[in-house]
């Protein structure tokens, strides 16, 4: 995900930060400082909620790989964190697996209410108190920002996971897309109301928050729509099929020639009939930069290359593009039979939204 950095993995997970992130620490150092708890206790409060929002992120990852849906990161976002999935889940498995989330942080709050009253008598002034925070209801407090997350994340609208609740109980008697564009206009809705109201009121956090969700179901909107663009066509009326190639043996300078006198940015690079390698336009540019233009192909080219089956759906194509990179190789077997990059792939969404029909695109080969 761009505009994120790595940080550390959980069950094999990795687990990265977005750089809004750094936004909402600063936001919380700010509140801190005028508040009346002390540095100890704002610190132990943060670091709560942050295992929190990682422990709900790990209940989508859990359940989802029960359905065999790999979860590829967890990215943490100002409003909570984000698990990226391998491939869309199916509707009637999203339902548990965007619930295990909210499930979490039920639980959490529902341990530390239920000890906290076995050991001291539950301390409803504490709760009561909550306004006027002091250190000793620091649990209290956590169990409170556990129900809130459940409550928010529950809200019916993308890109919260009520949004996939109601995404999928809306696709059992509906299609599947129009679901998805009910869910993500609610966020909209959702995300100009919280907008509005933050304004007026002045709670400039829900204007920040609301900006986050407008994103969010934007995008969501626009991962359904180039579903519904490329389900039923096969990856193959949408690749490059005439292309150059390179030989392993030809160098860099070759390679950055024929980048300038053709379109073609990514070069699939052969040995007589055999595909060996994939030299995409990043990885030119860094041998131009490093090796130099006498470099051979063979020794900056990237053997390990994404390929695609001609044969596989768009759709898929869409998510798989999405985690290899900019370009792959289509190959049926050992044989090369085409590039597929994403401004391709944009391109093809793009025209397929101005009225290209799916029997053109498929007859174009
Ligand atoms: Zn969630």
């Amino acid at each position: 995900m761009p505009g994120s950095v790595s940080a550390f993995r959980v069950f094999g997970v990795p687990v990265r930060f977005h750089f809004t992130f750094v936004l909402l620490l600063i936001f919380l150092i700010v509140v801190g400082l005028e508040g009346s708890q002390s540095a100890l206790a704002d610190v132990l409060f943060v670091s709560g909620l942050f295992v929190s929002v990682l422990l709900h992120e790990l209940g989508h990852a859990v359940v989802a790989r029960r359905y065999g849906v790999r979860t590829i990161e967890i990215v943490m976002f100002p409003i909570g964190g984000i698990a990226r999935f391998e491939k869309a889940p199916k509707a009637r498995h999203e339902l548990w697996i965007a619930s295990a989330g909210p499930l979490v942080n039920i639980a959490i709050a529902a341990v530390v209410f239920v000890s906290l009253g076995l050991t001291s008598g539950l301390k409803l002034e504490g709760i009561a108190t909550l306004t006027d925070p002091k250190d000793s209801n620091l649990l209290e407090r956590l169990a409170l920002g556990n129900l809130i997350l459940a409550a928010f994340n529950l809200l019916p609208a993308f890109p919260m996971d009520g949004g996939r609740i109601l995404r999928s109980l809306l696709a059992i008697w509906k299609p599947e897309e129009e679901a998805t564009q009910i869910a993500a206009r609610a966020g909209r809705m959702l995300a100009i109301l919280m907008g509005l109201y933050g304004l007026i009121s002045m709670h400039f956090l829900l204007v920040f928050i609301a900006f986050f969700v407008y994103l969010g179901a934007a995008q969501e909107s626009q991962a359904a729509l180039g579903r519904t663009l490329t389900q039923g066509i096969p990856l193959r009326a949408a690749m490059i099929s005439r292309y150059h190639t390179l030989s392993h043996g030809q160098t860099v300078a070759d390679a950055a020639r024929l980048t300038l006198e053709t379109s073609q940015q990514d070069f699939p690079v052969v040995h007589g009939e055999l595909v060996v390698g994939l030299l995409d336009r990043h990885a030119l540019m860094k041998a131009m930069a490093t090796a130099g233009g006498e470099a051979y192909i063979a020794g900056v080219m990237e053997r390990n290359f994404p390929r695609l089956d001609p044969n596989m759906d768009l759709t898929e194509a869409l998510t798989a593009m999405a985690n290899t990179g900019p370009c792959a190789l289509v190959m049926e077997g050992d044989r090369l039979v085409g590039l597929m990059t994403r401004e391709n792939l944009s391109e093809f969404l793009l025209l397929r939204r101005f009225g290209m029909p799916a029997a053109t695109a498929q007859a174009v080969e």
